[in-house]
């Protein structure tokens, strides 16, 4: 009986585990917050990231972590580094899921004078607290924020001295956003870009009926992302871009472990790959389907 018993959770695990695919013991696990390059700092946990963008006039948060515990852990990690919550002004996001959204409303329930950015695209989402278009995750909630203002392509988001850019790289999500900013580092401007998530994690690409022109928006956000001139590729995801490898290379002195002109092209490269293969298993798994 408890062999048939252990083989029951044992499938039952297997069953669920599409859901939590990714390794996700560390997106909740605190690591020392760092300054990345120029006014930009890290703010997430070791898996998730959460940036703080500094301006001598406010800040800004882009992403909350995957719940109200990983907005605590960003808010501590704000203050560990001896900046005030309270002069954070704009809260922004690159996507409409739950582990870089779910910890949005907790941010601005703390934090009561910033204001919460989305695109247009990611704002119904947003405000309904779950994925929206196919997925074969279903519509993984999180708590549910309120959008004070929503934008399109191109959108400029200034506070103080700092100018961030968002540019809709939907496909991953509806509203999916990559944002740009120019820092000074030791004297060099380096561009940034904060790159959205390009991987299919789960969504319909075929006969997806409330995304239906996902196929196309995966392909012009491929195309957007390379365009970008890029010395600094920030991601959602610790795995994206080897955070936690280019930390230790920081904190050893190099100056330049963030800086690689070639990061972005490879990563976009790599995730349209993979969104090729997926797409053929998908298209041969539903032969005439739309
Ligand atoms: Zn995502």
């Amino acid at each position: 009986m408890k062999r048939v018993l252990i083989s029951l959770a044992f499938a039952l695990t297997a069953v669920a585990s599409p859901v939590l695919a990714d390794d996700n013991s560390n997106w909740v696990k605190p690591i020392k917050p760092y300054r990345v390059v120029g006014n930009i700092y890290y703010v997430g946990s070791e898996g998730l990231s959460a940036w703080l963008i500094t301006s001598s006039e406010g800040h800004i948060v882009l992403d909350g972590g995957p719940s109200a515990q990983g907005g605590k852990l960003i808010e501590r990690n704000i203050q560990s580094l001896g900046f005030q919550l309270a002069d954070v002004k704009v809260l922004i996001n690159t996507h409409a899921h739950y582990d870089h959204a779910g910890g949005l409303a907790q941010l601005k329930a703390d934090i009561p004078t910033a204001k919460v950015w989305a695109s247009r695209g990611d704002e119904p989402a947003l405000e309904a607290g779950h994925h929206i278009g196919g997925n074969s995750n279903g519509p993984t909630p999180f708590p549910a924020v309120k959008v004070d203002k929503a934008f399109g392509d191109g959108q400029k988001l200034k506070v103080g001295e700092t100018t961030l850019i968002a540019h809709l790289t939907p496909g991953h999500s509806i509203g999916c956003t990559s944002w740009t900013t120019q820092v000074t580092e030791k004297g060099r401007p380096l561009n940034v870009t904060f790159s959205c998530s390009l991987s299919v994690a789960g969504n319909q690409l075929v006969g997806n009926k409330e995304h239906r022109n996902i196929v196309a928006d995966y392909r012009q956000s491929f195309a957007m992302l390379r365009a970008l001139p890029t010395d600094v590729m920030l991601p959602s995801h610790e795995e994206q871009g080897d955070l936690l490898a280019k930390r230790q290379k920081l904190l050893r002195g190099d100056p330049n472990a963030f800086v690689d002109p070639t990061e972005l092209a490879r990563f976009v490269d790599a995730q349209e790959a993979k969104f090729n293969q997926e797409l053929a298993r998908q298209q041969a798994a539903n032969p005439g389907a739309k």
